[in-house]
């Protein structure tokens, strides 16, 4: 662009120069009025040029000079003040070398030879000299100048300042980083919804690669039945309406749909025109799996507390009327005692879930004896089942320091789970070996059993295998998680052996006090 201002520049100064010709021997001539009005025309036209072109070299943010064959200064634009601080008073007149820092002042000679010899100089980046001294990094475009005659007259220089540049290439390097590190995928688009960026993550959550989508419709993420909220936001942004972020679907390449937060922003250009749309899309599809689970488990809670609460209530009702008979009296406070029992746990369960979550899930540590609690925890058990053969095999004593209610709690949970998923019976053992300065819980039983597959998941909050088995057994998938939360607590972990059908042992060990 700026080589055609140079040539217009040319074409202009031979007009002036053919005009000043035609003045200087207007004396002579005698112009008829069609050559008169040929002048005033080419008057007119040069006159127009030689401002549309002033007014370019005025408003570009390149500095724009020119000097003689002796290096002297003899134009000077706005934009050469502000890089190099001069006015054009100051300069004009000057050297060129007053602008170039002292060890480059060999290489200007070669450079007027070079386009004297008609060699193209390529644009090229080096230093410059400011007025207060400093050096200002930039990129020098030289061309020749010629008069009408053809004659090398000077060099024109047009002056890029790079420190602007080399700012918004660090910037620009920074916020790519950024971009390429988020989690989020961000994904830029323009106004006819072509995808002009795709970064990592994009890749990582759609399964597109970037060369798969840069060029192609956003479309091609959007569920049909979702498509039209595209012109939509379009028109909302195009307007300058903010689209406050909201929560939706979007397709991956494999087809499945994924549940998305979308932020969107609009892309404007120097002008504040909108020329495109930013958007960050976070994959929220395991938090939203979590609120559902959430929900679920909630109803769960409810509904499984209020199972043992209606039978103690009948049992104290029942009590109350049959005062007289104290065989039904004992029979039926021993059942309320145990619906109590399972509802402490149960809600000691839940307390310590929301403790968990909330990083306050503490050990209260003391010395005891482990045999006497798996005792308790078994002799328990076996008021709740009648059809399983729960065995104890635990030595004497057995003294741990550890947090003794959260490992009853540990204990009572294998056992129940042991029972539950054994639905046609069997023998649960529970027992307690000694080695190497510690001990090993172990509880089997002769039940459903659990595949390999599940067996990488089961530790997770709220899992719970969904099998033909397990469809009629409650539960809320937080027993095995607490477990193995309380254990690490101890720096121990919860193990298994399982085999499906055949049935399972779970074990854990604590260091012996
Ligand atoms: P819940 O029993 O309340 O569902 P848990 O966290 O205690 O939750 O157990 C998670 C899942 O692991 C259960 O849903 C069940 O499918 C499986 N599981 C636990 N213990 C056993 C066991 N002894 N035998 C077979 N499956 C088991």
């Amino acid at each position: 662009m700026l080589y055609c201002i140079f040539d217009s520049m040319n074409e202009t100064r031979t007009i002036i120069e053919r005009i000043s010709e035609y003045n200087e021997r207007q004396a002579d001539l005698k112009l008829n009025s069609e050559e008169l009005g040929t002048l005033i025309v080419a008057l007119k036209v040069a006159e127009e040029k030689s401002a549309m072109l002033h007014s370019i070299i005025e408003s570009t943010d390149d500095a724009i000079l020119s000097k003689d064959l002796n290096g002297i200064i003899n134009s000077w634009n706005n934009s050469a003040e502000r890089i190099f601080g001069y006015s054009a008073e100051e300069i004009i007149g000057k050297s060129i070398l007053t602008l170039i820092p002292l060890h480059l002042h060999k290489e200007e000679p070669g450079i007027i030879e070079q386009i004297r010899k008609g060699i193209r100089v390529d644009h090229f980046e080096t230093q410059r000299l400011r007025k207060d001294g400093t050096l200002v990094d930039v990129s020098l475009t030289i061309s020749p100048m010629y008069n009408s005659a053809g004659e090398f007259i000077g060099i024109s220089k047009i002056v890029r300042d790079l420190t602007l540049h080399r700012k918004a290439e660090v910037e620009g390097k920074r916020l790519m980083s950024i971009v390429e590190s988020s989690d989020d995928a961000i994904i830029s688009k323009d106004l006819d919804s072509i995808i002009t960026s795709w970064n990592d993550s994009a890749v990582r959550i759609f399964g597109y690669q970037a060369e798969e989508m840069i060029g192609q419709s956003i479309l091609k993420i959007i569920p049909p039945e979702r498509h039209d909220e595209e012109p939509r936001i379009l028109a909302q942004l195009s307007q300058g309406i903010r689209v406050e972020h909201f929560e939706t679907e979007r397709m991956k390449k494999d087809g499945s749909l994924i549940h998305v937060s979308l932020t969107i922003s609009p892309i404007k250009d120097k002008s504040g025109k909108v020329i495109g749309l930013s958007k960050i899309a976070r994959d929220i599809t395991d938090k939203k799996l979590m609120d559902r689970k959430k929900d679920e488990f909630m109803a769960f809670v409810s509904h499984e507390l209020k199972t043992p609460l209606t039978s103690l209530k009948s049992y104290i009702q029942i009590a109350r009327q049959k005062l007289t008979n104290t065989e039904f009296i004992a029979t039926a406070l021993g059942r309320a005692e145990t619906q109590t029992n399972k509802m402490e746990r149960m809600i000691s369960g839940f307390l310590n879930l929301s403790r968990s979550e909330e990083g306050l899930l503490k050990l209260l540590e003391e010395q005891f004896d482990i045999a006497q609690v798996i005792n308790f925890c078994v002799n328990d058990a076996k008021m709740i089942s009648q059809v399983h053969e729960i065995t104890l095999n635990t030595p004497h004593q057995v003294w741990v320091n550890a947090d003794k209610e959260k490992i009853s709690m540990v204990i009572t949970n294998l056992i129940s789970n042991a029972v539950k998923y054994s639905p046609n019976g069997g023998k649960v053992v529970v027992s307690c070996e000694v080695f190497d300065k510690k001990c090993r819980i172990k509880v089997s039983d002769e039940g459903i059993g659990i595949s390999k597959a599940h067996q990488v998941d089961m530790f997770k909050k709220f899992y719970r295998i969904e099998s033909n088995e397990t469809k009629n057994i409650s539960g809320f998938g937080i027993g095995l998680y607490l477990s193995s939360t309380i254990l690490a607590l101890h720096q121990s972990e919860l193990k298994l052996d399982s085999e499906i059908g055949k049935g399972s042992t779970f074990f854990f060990d604590l260091k012996l006090d």
